[in-house]
């Protein structure tokens, strides 16, 4: 056991976890650790815990065990939360502007052989990720205020209206069931707080953030731009292929050239035109070539 754990326990927390324990417990029996388990910041559903939804699940959170990537059995229940807080970050704002603040947990782990392994990780920052699973009663919408959940008021989270981000608002907590140990957490923030501030550098602000949504849009906008091109340049090679006469009946043509890419049904569209100028050999070999290539010009197309 490293000396930081029987450093951080004094006679009160003792007293705090000794609630939990079968027998009584001293401060060389456990690890504790501190870890912030969720915060009040729109997480990457678009959703948001609201501070007051905080100070319920901080009630709530006391005594709850934590697991490893929420298989609940027994034995990977490794740590109980014994103390539980919301914590006020004044200089910190969330994404939609209102002041940061954090639920901040204290937990347990009872040193023993099985647990050594977790302790180990805990002190190494491995295991730093963590995620909750709780119940709310209610996700309001922050555009118009209607329930999500109960009724559709066409408001979608993560659409811009008006210069905001839509999102949805989670209030009114019924139970706070589990929190464990994860690879990739929804909210950004949460984890063990020693690497909270080494991970807090890169978040975005509220400008970012509409940017970087606009910026999807956008990025989805050219693609579909592009879906659509390719199902007309298809129907262009499938017209190309049946006046080139190659023998392929339309139908089986068009279901060949699904899978090809721009690049492709450019290259075969060619192929076909340059066939059917040779059934025409009315056509001189110079104007050929001219009219293949003002052709694809003018289908030029960039994604
Ligand atoms: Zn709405």
């Amino acid at each position: 056991m490293n000396n930081k754990a029987k450093q951080t326990v004094n006679a009160e927390e003792l007293k705090l976890i000794n609630k939990y324990a079968r027998k009584e417990l001293t401060a060389d029996d456990v690890y504790t650790f501190s870890v912030v388990l969720c915060d009040n910041d729109a997480d990457r559903d678009f959703e948001y815990f609201t501070r007051d939804t905080l100070v319920k699940l901080a009630e709530m959170y006391v005594g709850v065990t934590g697991i490893y990537d929420h298989d609940a059995k027994t034995e990977n229940q490794v740590a109980r939360i014994y103390a539980c807080k919301v914590e006020d970050i004044p200089e910190k704002t969330t994404k939609y502007g209102e002041m940061y603040s954090r639920l901040t947990a204290k937990a347990y782990i009872p040193v023993c052989d099985s647990s050594r392994e977790l302790i180990d990780m805990l002190d190494s920052g491995i295991k730093k990720e963590v995620s909750v699973g709780c119940c709310i009663g209610k996700c309001e919408c922050s555009v118009c205020g209607a329930d999500m959940r109960k009724n559709a008021c066409g408001h979608q989270k993560g659409e811009i209206y008006g210069g905001d981000v839509c999102l949805g608002v989670l209030k009114d907590p019924t139970d706070a069931y589990e929190w464990s140990f994860i690879a990739v957490p929804a909210q950004r923030n949460a984890g063990v707080i020693k690497s909270f501030y080494q991970t807090n550098d890169d978040s975005v602000s509220r400008e970012e953030y509409t940017k970087l949504k606009q910026y999807t849009k956008e990025l989805e906008k050219r693609a579909d731009e592009g879906e659509r091109y390719k199902s007309y340049l298809r129907l262009e090679v499938v017209k190309s292929g049946i006046t080139a006469r190659i023998g392929i009946d339309g139908k089986l043509l068009e279901s060949m050239v699904k899978g090809l890419n721009i690049d492709e049904l450019l290259k075969l569209k060619e192929s076909f035109d340059r066939k059917t100028c040779e059934h025409l050999p009315i056509r001189p070999q110079t104007y050929k070539e001219e009219n293949v290539l003002s052709h694809r010009a003018n289908e030029g197309f960039a994604i």
